[in-house]
Parts: C-alpha cells; structure tokens; sequence
C-alpha cells in the first residue's frame, strides 16, 4: 500500500467549500469595488470579532502587516527589537525594512518560541520592541514577555502568522500585545488564493496610522499625510476570507484532532512529540517532531510518497542576508541545534486517520532502519 500525502492539501479545502466561495468571488467581479470598500471593511470586522480585538486593518502580507505594525509603533533607524531566530525570514525582514537592528535571542528548547529569561537579558537604552512569533500555533509565553515590556517601557508586536484563533489563558493571540500580526498566505490556518494579511489591536489611533500606511499615508482622496504604501487587502481576498472564517473553529478542531492522533501513536516512536504549555490553546499549523538523523527520515518519508517538511533549516542569524554582519553575530545553542531536528509532518483539516496511521509507520520504519 502507497499513498500521496502532501504537507498541506489545499484542493480539498476548496472542494469542501467551492459553491460559496465562488459565489464571493463572482460577487466581487460582478461591483468591480477591487481595492478596499465594504468587502475589505467587512472582513476586517469580523476577524477583530474573530480575535477579541477593537480592530483589525487589512494588508497585502503578513510581512507587509509586520512591517508596517513596527512602523505604526515608530520603530526605525537606531532603535533593537528583540526577537526569535527560529522562525520565518520575514519576522525579522520587517524589522530591518524599518531601518532597525533585529536582536536574536535564543529559545525554550520544549516550545521553540522565545525564552522570556533570555529576553530580558538582552533588552538595552536601544531596545524598541519585543516581537514574539507564536511558532507552530503555540503562543509564546505572553504573561512574562508584557511583564518585561511593561518593566522596560516597550512594545510588543505579535507575529500571530501562524496562530490563527490560538489563545494564551483564554485570551485569543494577537490581541495581547500591543499590535498582533497575521498572514493569508495560502497555506496558513486562514489563507487567501494569494497574499495577504492584517494587523489588529485594541489601540485605535495605532491602527489608525497602520490604515493610513498601507494606503499612501493617504487622509483623503488628494491629501497624503506622510510617505507609506501600497500594502493594501485586495477586496476579492477580503471576500474569500470572510467565507473561510465561518469554518476556521472546526478547521481548528480538527487539527487539534490531528495532532492528539499523532501524538498518541508516536509515543513509542523514538521522536520528540510537540509539547503543548499549560494554559494555551496550540491551533497546530504546523505538527513538528524532532528526530536524530532528521535528514534521512525525511527523505525515507518521501520516498513513501509523504510531503513533510522543515521549518526551519537555517536559523535567521545564519542566513546569507545577516551571516557576517553584527546581526548575524551571536551564539543561539538551542536554536542551532533544533534548526537540525525539527521535522513537520502532513497537517491540514482534511487530514484522513488512515493517512496518519500511514505516516506514523512510515516514520517508525525510518527511526528503526
Ligand atoms: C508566513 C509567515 C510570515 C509572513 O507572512 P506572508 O503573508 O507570507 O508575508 C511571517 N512570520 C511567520 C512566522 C510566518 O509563518
């Protein structure tokens, strides 16, 4: 018996949903209202509802959502924002794009997000912001790192790209910090047929400055107040968006299904299951196991037709873009060495028992050669 299982199934998203959603779309082409409008400000509503957020400003990417939060907060040239190495590019991409220096501080080895203690050590005069990444689905520990913004004066913008309705003690990621950041990209929890993203918070004159930045610092329809951007929400992702919202609780729950799946069938496998912090609610974008001898397994388990992954080979400090220079310069044990292990099994709503049960053998035939 073989099977094809890919990372993330997006065709059998859209077979679920396909009459409504083509219905969005065509409603869109039949007003022609493309760029912002009722679409972009309805969508925008309910995913601040969705979050327990006062607000939510829709933007062209997550990494526009976080580049532009940072800005909103007046981080630029000469300020540091601390944050993690072990995450995607983008997160610390939009820091440099604001003229600021990325400070990279090394993780919890069982969460992978950022290690509070750590954090604190290094905040200096310089320090702006904290950006935590909610890495997989799981919120990093939010409680300690306020505690430290509150004590040194910072602030803290979330990248929530990957936890999509995950809570830290009941309270829903994104909502917690200052500015919370989330990606559409096609294959996160909640993703657009292309780009996308949106800042929300609880701070209206905050997202008031992301409004106007994402649309060329603009105040009317001639007057632009400052220099921004062209970082808008396109009105047809807003209204495929707003269709995949009303599923994303049980698109959760059955990740979560998933996850406790693997995790229980793993347990003898040799790996190291995710573990899941007291008092969070770990929305599992992503199922990320470590192994020794990573590299091998993942290329036993395409060899039997299954699409896993890793996220992420090369820690951020060690990229092309940073290696050499005073970013890049830093020592980050924990990062380097889960950078070596982490592998991402298959992990979508669509997600079939006998596709685990398949994955999870194949992964203890690889563990046991
Ligand atoms: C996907 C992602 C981003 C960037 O989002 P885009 O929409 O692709 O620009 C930023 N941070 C993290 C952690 C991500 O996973």
């Amino acid at each position: 018996m073989s099977m094809n299982i890919p990372l993330v199934d997006l065709k059998a998203q859209y077979a679920a949903i396909k009459p409504e959603v083509n219905l969005a779309i065509h409603r869109i082409l039949e007003n022609t209202s493309f760029i912002l409008g009722q679409e972009v400000v309805q969508f925008e509503d309910a995913f601040a509802d969705y979050i327990g957020a006062q607000g939510a400003v829709g933007v062209a990417s997550g990494t526009g959502a976080l580049h532009l939060a940072l800005l909103a907060c007046g981080v630029g040239p000469g300020d540091e924002v601390i944050t993690t190495a072990h995450t995607f590019f983008a997160t610390a991409e939009a820091i440099s794009q604001t003229g600021a220096r990325p400070v990279f501080v090394d993780i919890d080895p069982k969460t992978y997000n950022l290690d509070p203690a750590l954090v604190e050590n290094a905040v200096s005069e310089r320090t702006k912001a904290i950006v935590p990444v909610h890495l997989y689905g799981q919120p990093a520990d939010m409680a300690s790192l306020m505690a430290i913004a509150q004590r040194h004066n910072l602030w803290v913008i979330e990248d929530a790209a990957q936890a999509h309705g995950a809570e830290f003690r009941g309270q829903r990621v994104g909502a917690i910090g200052h500015l919370g950041c989330f990606s559409f990209y096609p294959g996160k929890n909640l993703g657009a047929y292309g780009d996308g993203g949106i800042v929300v918070g609880n701070d209206l004159d905050l997202l008031g400055k992301v409004r106007r930045l994402r649309n060329h610092g603009r105040i009317s329809k001639y007057e632009h107040l400052e220099v921004g951007w062209g970082e808008r929400l396109d009105a047809l992702h807003a209204a495929v968006l707003g269709v995949k919202l009303q599923y994303i609780e049980e698109w959760t729950e059955l990740r979560r299904a998933h996850a406790r799946s693997y995790t229980e069938l793993l347990a003898d496998a040799g790996v190291v299951t995710p573990f899941v912090a007291a008092d969070v609610r770990h929305v599992f974008h992503l199922y990320v196991i470590r192994v020794a001898r990573r590299d091998e397994v993942l290329a036993y388990l395409r060899e039997k037709g299954i699409g896993a992954g890793i996220h992420y080979p090369i820690p951020l400090h060690q990229q092309p873009a940073y290696r050499g220079t005073d970013i890049g310069h830093v020592s980050l044990p924990v990062t380097e060495q889960v950078a070596q292990e982490v592998l991402s099994l298959p992990m979508y709503p669509e997600l079939r028992e006998d596709q685990i049960a398949y994955i999870v053998e194949a992964v203890q035939e690889a563990i046991n050669r």
